[in-house]
């Protein structure tokens, strides 16, 4: 096991390629795996390609050359995620403003850090799960149900640009699926792979990613819109839920300035920026990438001098395109590679064909049609939702 050095704690490496490997051999196995938006704007840098080369369907092609039975896309459960997310906080600012800011939940790096060092403050974190695991249950729930296989049989795979995304699925809470299905065993998410982990898998079974043909991710879990895939950098997961709470609040789409919403761009470490919402008035946010720059914000947090209704926090600068399990193309990551890998995901979010509002992804509205009914209905709570533990009192350990 390599441990790589993390202030929280939350980043460790441990490689799981070969329990996976174990996995996709046993035929009684129906192995599924997710890709994060992130990874198709870095794993490209494995096998030569320029950095942040978009290489989402060789991605998906090279999986199912490996024998994954099934790959669907983090994407899918961005933009669910932007769905409770966006609801919560429009809950928050209409009925319980003295619980604002609300702060993002997407990144295990950013709440491990905030359960160390914000458990003052913690009240204001967004109950969602993060995409990888709201995925998780609904594979086990929602799509074992819809494909007539038997959730024990299923084992689910994740490809993340980020190390602490293993510890994550480890948290004891992350077994919503086995409370639902009543078997503890079962876990919502199995195995975690980087991206060079999946690199060294790809290079294992001798596929040469460059030379795949595109090939489209598995429904019922497969479409991502535009404002899902810049989850992937930073600002992304403001921007998407933004556009969506205007929508929400309005029952219109959000003006052309939300949908270019340059102000929350870029790879500063903190950027502010206010986003008018007829029947809400103005809704002032700010995001911050790099846990230096958290301290900061949480700071100002606690002194009631922001001014914000919404923050987004990052462990990782510039956000999940820097992740610790991406291509040390260059280490860390330089401002030209990361700018190229925040470029692309933006590319992926403007061609003219593409849908670019998380409510509009019509395998999620058919995910609350046939199964989940609204956000934050019960069984949104229980499959998509979590809670936090408070762990400063282990750095008073620590200290003694
Ligand atoms: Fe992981 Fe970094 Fe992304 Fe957080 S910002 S989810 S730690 S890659």
């Amino acid at each position: 096991q390599c441990t790589l050095w993390c202030p929280t704690g939350a980043i460790t490496e441990k490689s799981n390629i070969n329990e996976v490997v174990k996995a996709l051999n046993d035929p009684t196995k129906f192995v599924i795996v997710q890709t994060a938006p992130a990874t198709r704007v870095g794993l490209g840098e494995e096998f030569g390609l320029e950095a942040g080369t978009i290489v989402e369907g060789k991605q998906v092609a090279a999986l199912k050359k490996i024998g994954f039975d099934a790959v669907v896309d983090t994407t899918y459960s961005a933009d669910l995620t932007i769905m409770e997310e966006a609801s919560e906080v429009a809950h928050r600012v209409l009925k319980e403003p003295n619980k604002l800011p609300q702060f993002t939940s997407c990144c295990p790096g950013w709440v491990k850090f905030c359960e160390y060092f914000g458990s003052d403050i913690m009240e204001h974190l967004s109950s969602c799960k993060s995409p990888q695991q709201m995925l998780g249950p609904l594979i086990k729930t929602y799509y074992a149900k819809h494909k007539n296989i038997h959730p024990k049989d299923i084992v689910s795979v994740s490809i993340m640009p980020c190390t602490a995304k293993k510890y994550e699925c480890n948290r004891p809470e992350m077994n919503a699926a086995g409370i639902m299905l009543g078997d503890k065993n079962i876990r919502d998410v199995d195995y975690v792979l980087t991206t060079r982990e999946l690199a060294r898998l790809i290079k294992m079974n001798n596929i040469d990613l460059t030379t795949l043909e595109d090939t489209e991710y598995d429904s019922i879990l497969g479409e991502g819109t535009g404002a899902g895939k810049i989850f992937g950098t930073t600002g992304g997961v403001m921007e998407a839920a933004v556009r969506t709470l205007y929508w929400l609040v309005t029952k219109q789409d959000p003006p052309e300035v939300l949908l270019d919403w340059q102000a929350v761009r870029g790879l500063a470490g903190v950027k502010e920026a206010s986003a008018n919402v007829p029947g809400v008035g103005e809704v002032k946010v700010a995001v911050c990438s790099g846990l230096k720059n958290a301290r900061i914000i949480m700071e100002r947090i606690r002194n009631h001098t922001a001014p914000w209704q919404f923050v987004e926090f990052m462990a990782c600068p510039g956000g999940c395109i820097a992740g610790g399990g991406q291509p040390r193309t260059s280490l860390p990551p330089s401002d030209e590679v990361r700018t190229l890998r925040m470029q692309n995901l933006y590319k992926l979010d403007s061609k003219r064909s593409v849908k670019r509002l998380s409510h509009t992804n019509k395998e999620v509205q058919d995910l609350y049609d046939q199964f989940l009914e609204k956000p934050l209905s019960k069984k949104a709570e229980q499959l998509l939702h979590t809670h936090y533990t408070d762990r400063s009192y282990q750095l008073t350990i620590k200290n003694k």
